[in-house]
């Protein structure tokens, strides 16, 4: 039997209403750009597998150095012990981090990590002998899926269930070069009637939110407020980050730098699931006392697992390499082009780009996951192109290693399929 029939039995998938949605596609391999399945169809993977295998699918390199590292030291409790990978990973990735960023706190996905930066920022404030209990956030903002990451989360009409259990967050509009003054004074009042703790954001691009991009300017208003009120800055760049917006960080573009900052998906180069929190010393020496509980009591089991950090330092040596930058710049130019030949077709509404990431909307409304947005997925696949409309976004976020033609074929797809809604 199929694969994708014996799958139905046992699993259950992730945002699936698996009654609406009963069919999944099996994928037997991955090799670059290139996915295929069991009846050996291929897709290019033009969201590089939700932004995580930025270098490719299994990547000589990553493999390699995976490989040796495996036969050498597979996995150790990280509480007490330490270990090579972890250490040359700190070194190259404070290396590349804007440079207030100084300890790396280990977790295992974009969800705990905004976890441990909220976690921290509660605390900074707690051990100093002050409760704040409020957190500012985006009001469309994606954080992840466990608790606290889905209160800081815009209100999602999937949370229903959950929403009388969340921490207590205020949320403000992302700022459209037109909002400051208003959003300033919203901050104001918020800080005049609570007890905020921290403010959390993702830089210049809301992944999840269908690749919203907001104003530089404003953000870095945003930021230079809290620097002044007291308010422990969170940059959540799981999405943005290893560089996606045309820098190492989206963080890199604005001159207020966060307190905190969560990173996953390409971190590990989509090989493991790895998470870091990264902070300041200044939150840092916050918990550094002679006093055992102001110490940060989170862990996870497989916190900096030898592997998945091997497979990390791999993927910087990639993305710092002279190819992956040449690949990157060629890839924001093609994205140019097209978006110059695709802008004023009647179909289109708008379009968008911030480095690779690549996002236009229909002058057609649609439902996040509904049957339209479905026949558009399938259009895509038909057409071998793997792309992951949300609503009447169709974004493009290709690892840097697609070659001209296999980008053209995702151009040229998503041209045709213009054509026939
Ligand atoms: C994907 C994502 C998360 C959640 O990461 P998971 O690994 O899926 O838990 C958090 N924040 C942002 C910005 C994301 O894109």
């Amino acid at each position: 039997m199929a694969l994708k029939e014996r799958d139905k039995k046992h699993l259950w998938h992730p945002l699936t209403q698996h009654k609406t949605h009963p069919d999944t596609i099996a994928i037997v391999k991955a090799e670059g750009c290139v996915l295929t399945d069991e009846d050996g169809n291929n897709y290019i993977d033009a969201i590089a597998s939700w932004y995580t295998c930025m270098y490719g699918h299994c990547n000589p390199h990553i493999i390699k150095c995976v490989t040796e590292q495996m036969q050498q030291l597979d996995q150790i409790v990280f509480s007490g012990f330490t270990h090579r990978p972890a250490v040359e990973l700190s070194e190259a990735l404070i290396d590349i981090l804007p440079n207030n960023q100084n300890k790396l706190f280990f977790s295992d996905n974009g969800s705990t990590a905004v976890e441990v930066g909220i976690k921290m920022a509660l605390q900074y404030h707690f051990n100093k002998g002050e409760k704040h209990n409020t957190l500012i956030a985006f009001e469309d903002g994606f954080h992840g899926d466990t608790f606290g990451a889905m209160s800081v989360s815009g209100l999602s009409v999937y949370n229903g269930p959950f929403e009388d259990f969340f921490l207590k967050v205020v949320r403000i509009p992302t700022p459209n070069g037109k909002n400051h003054d208003l959003i300033i004074k919203q901050l104001s009042d918020i800080v005049n009637t609570n007890k905020v703790a921290g403010f959390i954001y993702e830089p210049l691009v809301q992944g999840a939110a269908a690749m919203q991009m907001h104003d530089t300017h404003g953000l870095n208003m945003i930021l230079n407020f809290c620097k002044h009120n007291n308010i422990i800055t969170i940059a959540d760049e799981v999405m943005t980050g290893f560089g996606k917006t045309g820098k190492h960080f989206a963080s890199d573009y604005l001159a207020t730098k966060p307190d905190i900052m969560c990173l996953s998906k390409a971190l590990t180069a989509g090989l493991l699931p790895m998470a870091i929190t990264s902070c300041s010393q200044d939150v840092f020496d916050a918990f550094y006392n002679d006093d055992l509980s102001k110490g940060f009591f989170h862990g996870h089991t497989y916190s900096a697992n030898p592997l998945a950090c091997r497979a990390a330092l791999a993927g910087i040596e990639l993305l710092k390499s002279e190819d992956m930058q040449a690949n990157i710049s060629r890839i924001i130019a093609s994205h140019q082009d097209f978006g110059q030949r695709i802008e004023t077709h009647p179909k289109v509404a708008s379009i968008r780009q911030k480095g690779i990431i690549f996002a236009l909307d229909l002058d057609i409304k649609m439902e996040r996951y509904g049957n339209l947005r479905d026949k558009l997925f399938h259009s895509f696949m038909e057409r071998g192109v793997f792309l992951r409309p949300l609503g009447q976004t169709i974004y493009i976020l290709a690892p840097y290693v697609i070659s001209e033609k296999q980008l053209n074929k995702v151009y040229i797809a998503i041209e045709k399929v213009l054509d026939r809604i």
